[in-house]
């Protein structure tokens, strides 16, 4: 089995989900009790968070890239960036590392394509919703056309996950938002709803719409259990 890397606590909410589904995905297809092999590097989100919202892209990349480096030092044989928006920083954290790294917007591709959905709706933070960082990979990589609510839903969507789901509140007026949101981007013509942040599964799942609901959290670890059981020497 290889080590897994994970650049977590962004935020410890959805870390911890990974954690959990890594290492039921490593129980179920290895039984007894086996479980991950596995490097967590996890950060203070609230300084991560502050260079965000001030634009300070190139700030978040330094500690990131350090991060990254740790996990690799501690042996770990590919790495994981366990949020959506940090894949903002993805191509500097990828270029300081010499193990791979595991873009989520490629295992989120590669699931919506083999479901045969080629028109998606992509629910996330501002910065997923509406910079080209993840939308473009998955039109210019994956030809998927890529759907987001408008302005004001974007901007209640951004407030829930910072205010309330990166700080472990659980609303079912925030759920409504989100199921209300996933509801139009179907009416307007999307086969399926990307749950862009590592976080929005915590308040929604498929139990509160028919739309197909493609959970980034739930997709990456799996990918992660898949590659530390491959033979694949490509990686690790
Ligand atoms: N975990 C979230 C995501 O997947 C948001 C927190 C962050 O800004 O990293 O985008």
């Amino acid at each position: 089995m290889k080590t897994i890397g994970l650049l977590g606590g962004m935020s410890w909410e959805s870390t911890r989900d990974y954690y959990t589904a890594i290492n039921r995905g490593i129980k179920e297809r290895l039984g007894g009790l086996h479980s991950a092999r596995l490097v967590l590097y996890s950060v203070d989100f609230a300084e991560i968070e502050q260079l965000q919202h001030q634009g300070d892209w190139a700030g978040t990349a330094r500690i990131l890239m350090k991060a990254a480096q740790r996990v690799e030092a501690g042996g770990a044989d590919f790495l994981l960036i366990c949020t959506n928006t940090m894949h903002k920083v993805a191509p500097e954290v990828e270029a300081a590392l010499k193990i791979p790294l595991v873009h989520l917007a490629d295992a989120t591709a590669e699931k919506l394509l083999h479901a045969g959905c080629r028109k998606v709706g992509l629910l996330g933070t501002a910065f997923t919703m509406e910079q080209d960082f993840y939308k473009g990979r998955l039109k210019d990589k994956y030809g998927l056309d890529v759907l987001v609510p408008e302005a004001q839903e974007r901007a209640e969507i951004h407030r829930v996950i910072y205010e309330e789901l990166c700080q472990g509140e659980i609303k079912d007026a925030s759920r409504q938002v989100f199921v209300d949101s996933i509801q139009r981007l179907a009416a307007e013509g999307a086969e399926a709803v990307i749950l862009g942040c590592t976080e929005i599964a915590l308040l929604v799942s498929q139990q509160d719409t028919k739309v197909p609901l493609f959970d980034t959290t739930a997709i990456h670890a799996e990918m992660a259990v898949e590659l530390a059981l491959a033979t694949d020497p490509a990686v690790g």
